[in-house]
């Protein structure tokens, strides 16, 4: 509360001072985290809607002290983001070449980056150099931002994207629908595949307004020539619904959680609806 006294301390009340102090240890052990490797990656299955096939999978960052909620944001603040970001980089498209390797068949390797990452001039090296090291071809892997970070985005930004681009990565643009692009903002952006926020996912066979948005983000998608995943699917009907809806491919609870990279053998085939 506001004390109005001269001890600048007192303006904290005991809650805000126990959240900053829990923040302040979060950031030392998150850097720790990352130095020593304690980090581990998890995969969740994106599954081609028409045949029930494992197309590829998005790399999710996991730690034991805390989740992805609570940390990336964190990691965004303070700039952690670039190491933390680098680690899941490298470590995803090692794992793809591995699992290629262990007699998977070709997969496309999702992983997240944050525009706080595109700061850094030398990205789209740091990129071309986790493909190089890992021996993965660069078409196995999309890069993915969220729509509210690519609309902020500065010119600097987008140009390190257009580099990537360059390079033949995919580019793709997460929490389609909640991030208010214009559409001329769209079309300039460097991207190919559009990920269909997990909100509009949820209401679909039940809310009809959701799926007016749905086919709407498709139409738009088709329009402009770009790849559409949809996201949080944990439904049979959901999925239903976005066959009919003309969508391609899916990832979410009804198929799996993110898990280790090993398991996903076990999604060569899976059924696409109950
Ligand atoms: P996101 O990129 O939108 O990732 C999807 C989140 O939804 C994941 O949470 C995932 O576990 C969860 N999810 C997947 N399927 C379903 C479903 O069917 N239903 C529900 N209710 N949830 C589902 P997670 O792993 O906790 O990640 C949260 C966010 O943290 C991610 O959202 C992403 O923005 C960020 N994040 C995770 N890993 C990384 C990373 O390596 N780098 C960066 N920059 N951000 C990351
Ligand atoms: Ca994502
Ligand atoms: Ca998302
Ligand atoms: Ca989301």
């Amino acid at each position: 509360a506001k004390a109005g006294g001269k001890d600048r301390v007192e303006l904290f009340s005991d809650e805000t001072r126990a959240k900053l102090l829990r923040r302040l240890d979060l950031e030392q052990r998150l850097r720790a985290a990352i130095e020593d490797e304690q980090l581990t990656v998890a995969f969740q299955p994106q599954i081609d809607l028409s045949s029930g096939h494992l197309v590829g999978a998005e790399a999710l960052v996991r730690w034991s002290e805390a989740s992805p909620a609570e940390f990336i944001p964190l990691a965004e603040e303070t700039g952690l983001i670039a190491p933390l970001g680098e680690f899941v980089l490298r470590t995803a498209t090692r794992t793809l070449v591995q699992l290629h390797a262990d007699g998977l068949k070709p997969l496309t390797i999702t992983v997240n980056v944050s525009t706080r990452q595109l700061e850094d001039p030398e990205f789209a090296r740091i990129v071309q150099q986790a493909l190089g090291e890992a021996g993965l071809e660069p078409r196995h892997l999309c890069l993915e931002l969220t729509e509210s970070a690519l609309m902020m985005a500065r010119s600097e930004a987008l140009d390190a994207l257009r580099e990537c681009k360059a390079l033949g990565v995919y580019v793709g643009i997460d929490d389609f629908g909640t991030g208010h692009s214009s559409l001329a903002r769209l079309r300039e952006l460097p991207v190919e595949v559009l990920k269909v926020d997990r909100s509009f996912v949820d209401g679909l066979g039940t809310e009809p307004e959701d799926s007016a948005v749905v086919a709407a983000i498709l139409s738009l998608a088709h329009a402009l020539g770009l790849h559409v995943v949809a996201e949080g699917v944990e439904t049979p009907l959901q999925a239903d619904q976005l066959i009919a809806l003309g969508c391609a491919v899916a990832q979410g609870f009804l198929w799996s959680p993110a898990v280790p990279a090993d398991e996903l053998h076990t999604f060569s085939a899976v059924a696409t609806t109950a």
